[in-house]
């Protein structure tokens, strides 16, 4: 309210009431209906006030009348002629004319007399003065709307192709734009002047750009999508963006079938409550519009359908602009603010029209809703704040996608279930072009197909093809995907040659030959930066595929194979330790001593079985798993007798188990093990696909091992790069050679010959998908259907019977690499060590305690102190002799023991009691 005080503050001071008011309108050539909207709004206003649909009817204090003036197109003399006469009538106000040079002739008049001059076409040069307002986007506005949709889309590259001087400063926002320019993702190309634009749209087809902004005239905007489409710059991978706000007045029966991906910008407001009353209104008024012209007039057809495609931005804006004006003369109405007068004024005198610059202040200030939206300005006096309607052209036509402001920016509201519909019906009438490569058993020829006479999608099998089928015939496509498979005419999967362009399958794609790639086709960032890929059908990893070395013949000494030297020799120290541990202990033992002639009642000496060669003799025998008649009596030799039989049956099972694999394993000896053997070697040599990711996963490698390895394949000579895989494993048949291949293809044909290893573990994990151009809209149908043949189980089923079953001629014997036949290391068998020696623990502490046991049942006046017994003991036990001079007790008591004991008459004991000390002394 405060801005609108001063203006109505000057205007309250101005004189008498007038009841009509004349506007004056300067109309070119060919501009019949923006007449029309001019004259209706007139009339709407005189007969309904200004109250919108629905609203009450205010009617306005003064009445309109209309003043029209016609001159030639762009004929600025004319105009400049024309205003004169109008001014000299008293009008009010100057609307047009539409061409900028006219115009800016009428501009200038109106500038000398203060008269306001209402404008309603685009115009660069539009600068603000006190008498003039242009309702049509003011340029800087509109750029941005440009450059905010360019951005939306994120295009990797575009083309701007216009045919007017103008269209460079329409689209400044874009060219100006540094990260843009920057990236050199812009190519600018002018029409040639004379409407052959098939010319320019073919060499932007070569160069392989899809994306278009388009900047014609809208009068020419129909023929160039023509020419277009005849030079094939209309598949549904291409994408048309046209700067005309008047793009939903062609006729889109042509394009709307094609897939394009035509979009646009539309001012005029569709939803807006006036529309459908005008609408009603010119419809009717065509009839007597038409009848007072010749047949020559254009005019709207039949139906609303026409109403809407006949509206053209400049009829609204004309339409608005009088809406606008009379909004202004109703707020200056007698009873509610200022009035204004006008008068005749001539282009010969200075004579201004005092009124006039206050007048066109306040219609600047006011804001209303019209037929193009909100009509507001900016303190400038530019239309800055509009919404635009962003229109995406689909199988019925235009359709509304989403709209642009000034505050907002782009916002796109995407119905995806539209869009896979739109999809799903372009394919109706589609047969999509697949591009492969013949690869067992992703592709193959089927066997006898020349004699069968096969052609076409007939005389391909495999993986993918049963894959394909699959997709096609799955409820994500209507009446089933039709294609056709042609092989990709250079034999690569697609990479990068040294100028940038991309061969193989990806280049297929992108040069529009093709629709899909199917095929093992990895997916790798830097093609999916260039084409779209559908969710990844199966994974996989990068391998060493190389020849199996022959089987060694068996050694003399390969019995020893089966236990690695370390254990041989922990065998052995084992065996002389317990051997002498047994001896020792034996001696110890007072149970170990017995009479060597039981007949006799009372002998001298006592007898050890366990001398040391007997020892020895009882350890090797249980070793070798024989036996001996040696046996051990005491609990504590018994102990570690058992001890040692148990590490004998340990060691001697796991030795026979191990020497059975030995024997009947195919053992494979490789001189490599590893990618990492592979690099550091010279003498076998190494490579792997021309032109595949396999290649490029080495060429980009950052991993010092990787970049080695490519170093070294790229300096071979002959290459060692493979023009395809088979060319490749025919190599690695004739030795020393490893080929890098994809993990899923060596697991296919190790699987059918039998020469053939993996070596090694997955270098890395990636998986194969489905190509399609960038932007395809069958891409998201193609995921959907691969996920659910996966979720089925039905990808599982395909590759069982593509690699197991199809083709397979002789089963290879299962190689046992190394892993079960190895010989066994202290790390396998350490454990029964540990028990052996636990085991002699426990038989020590057993031997004590028998020997205290034993001595405890001695009569104590018969024996030293216990110590002493027992240092006595020790120190016979570790004198050479298996004979012991029998001490006699002196006691019956301790003959009883001794006959309880040992069930012996006598006591097999020495060292007990004084004797001992005499015998040993
Ligand atoms: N499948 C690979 C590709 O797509 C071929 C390869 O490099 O082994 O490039």
């Amino acid at each position: 309210m405060r801005r609108l005080a001063a203006p109505v503050l000057v205007l309250a001071f101005i004189g008498v009431a007038i009841a009509d008011i004349k506007i004056g309108g300067l109309l070119e050539a060919g501009e019949d209906i923006v007449e029309m909207a001019f004259n209706s709004a007139v009339e709407r206003i005189n007969t309904h006030g200004l109250a919108e649909p629905g609203e009450r009817y205010t009617p306005t204090s003064d009445r309109l009348l209309t003043r029209v003036e016609h001159i030639e197109r762009s004929d600025s003399f004319q105009a400049s002629r024309k205003v004169c006469t109008l001014l000299e009538e008293g009008v009010a106000a100057v609307f047009g004319p539409q061409s900028t040079d006219a115009s800016f002739a009428v501009r200038s008049a109106c500038e000398t007399l203060d008269v306001p001059h209402i404008e309603t076409h685009w115009d660069y040069r539009s600068r603000t003065t006190n008498h003039s307002l242009n309702l049509y986007p003011h340029p800087s506005a509109l750029g941005k709307a440009y450059l905010d949709f360019i951005k939306y889309k994120d295009w990797k590259n575009f083309a701007i192709l216009y045919e007017e001087n103008d269209a460079l400063v329409r689209l400044q926002e874009i060219l100006k734009d540094a990260t843009l320019m920057k990236e050199n993702r812009v190519t600018v190309r002018q029409f040639e002047p004379g409407t052959e634009y098939r010319k320019t749209l073919k060499d932007i087809g070569k160069t392989g750009i899809k994306n278009i902004v388009l900047d014609v005239p809208i009068k020419s905007l129909y023929t160039v999508l023509k020419h277009a489409q005849q030079v094939d710059m209309m598949s549904e991978y291409h994408n048309y963006f046209i700067t005309s706000l008047d793009a939903h007045t062609i006729d889109t029966e042509d394009f709307q079938y094609g897939g394009t991906n035509i979009s646009a910008f539309r001012l005029i407001d569709f939803s807006s409550k006036e529309i459908d009353e005008v609408a009603r209104d010119w419809i009717q008024r065509r009839h007597r519009f038409s009848s007072k012209k010749s047949s020559s007039v254009q005019s709207f057809n039949t139906g609303d359908q026409d109403f809407y495609k006949n509206l053209t931005t400049k009829v609204a804006l004309m339409y608005d602009a009088v809406r606008l004006f009379a909004t202004a003369l109703k707020d200056l109405h007698p009873d509610t603010g200022p009035k204004i007068t006008v008068q005749p004024l001539s282009c010969e005198r200075e004579h201004k029209w005092s009124q006039g610059n206050a007048f066109v202040k306040y219609m600047r200030m006011i804001n209303i809703k019209g037929l193009t939206g909100n009509i507001r300005f900016n303190k400038d006096g530019h239309r800055t704040d509009m919404r635009l309607t962003v229109l995406d052209m689909a199988h019925s036509g235009w359709r509304e996608a989403g709209e642009w402001t000034m505050l907002g920016g782009i916002n796109i509201t995407t119905n995806y279930t539209r869009e896979l519909e739109e999809a799903r019906l372009s394919l109706l009438n589609k047969t999509l072009v697949v591009t492969t490569i013949l690869q067992p058993p992703y592709v193959m020829y089927k066997e006898k197909w020349r004699e069968l006479g096969l052609t076409g999608n007939d005389k391909y099998e495999g993986y993918c093809i049963d894959l394909l089928d699959s997709i096609a015939s799955s409820e994500h496509f209507i009446n089933n995907m039709k294609y056709v498979i042609r092989e990709v005419a250079d034999h690569s999967y697609g990479g990068r040659d040294a100028d940038g362009r991309w061969n193989g399958m990806i280049g297929e794609l992108l040069n529009g030959k093709a629709d899909l790639a199917v095929a093992d086709l990895t997916i790798t960032y830097v093609r999916e930066e260039a084409v779209d890929f559908t969710m990844p059908f199966m994974t996989l990893g990068i391998s060493i595929l190389y020849k199996k070395t022959a089987k060694p013949p068996p050694g003399l000494f390969s019995f020893l194979d089966p236990l690695s030297l370390e254990v041989w020799i922990y065998m052995m120290t084992a065996f002389l330790g317990v051997s002498l541990f047994l001896f020792v202990l034996a001696r110890f033992s007072p149970y170990e001593w017995v009479n060597p002639h039981p007949c006799e009642g009372n002998p001298e000496e006592l007898d050890n079985q366990f001398t040391i060669w007997n020892t020895l003799w009882f350890t090797i025998g249980c070793l070798m798993q024989q036996g001996c008649d040696v046996t051990p009596r005491a609990l504590s030799t018994r102990v570690a007798a058992g001890m040692w039989w148990f590490f004998t049956l340990i060691m001697v099972s796991s030795y026979t188990a191990n020497l059975a694999a030995f024997l009947t394993v195919e053992r494979l000896v490789s001189p490599i093990e590893s990618v990492e053997d592979l690099a550091k070697q010279t003498t076998i040599q190494y490579g792997c696909l021309r032109s595949g990711s396999t290649q490029s996963f080495f060429k980009d490698s950052q991993f010092p091992t990787y970049a080695k390895m490519w170093h070294v394949m790229q300096s071979q000579r002959p290459t060692v790069f493979a023009e395809s895989n088979q060319k490749g494993i025919d190599r690695v048949l004739r030795g020393k050679y490893a080929y890098l291949m994809e993990s899923t293809s060596i697991e296919y044909n190790i699987e059918r010959n039998c020469d053939l290893t993996q070596i090694g573990s997955l270098l890395d994990n990636k998986g194969y998908g489905i190509a399609t151009p960038p932007g395809s809209p069958y891409r998201t149908m193609l995921s959907q259907a691969i996920l659910r043949l996966q979720e089925n189980g039905d990808l599982h089923v395909l590759k069982e019977r593509w690699w197991k079953k199809q083709r397979i001629t002789k089963k290879c014997p299962k190689d046992i690499i190394n892993k079960g036949t190895s010989a066994m290391t202290v790390a396998s068998v350490g454990g029964v060590f540990i028990v052996l020696l636990v085991g002699s623990c426990v038989a020590v502490i057993s031997a004590i305690i028998e020997f205290i046991w034993r001595a405890k049942k001695i009569v104590p006046e018969e024996r030293d102190p216990l110590c002493v017994e027992l240092c006595r003991e020790l120190k016979f036990t570790l004198t050479c002799g298996s004979k012991k001079p029998l001490a006699r007790p002196r006691s019956d008591e301790n003959l009883a023991i001794a006959a309880t004991d040992n069930g012996m008459p006598f006591m097999p004991i020495t060292g007990f009691g004084l004797h001992n000390k005499n015998t040993f002394s």
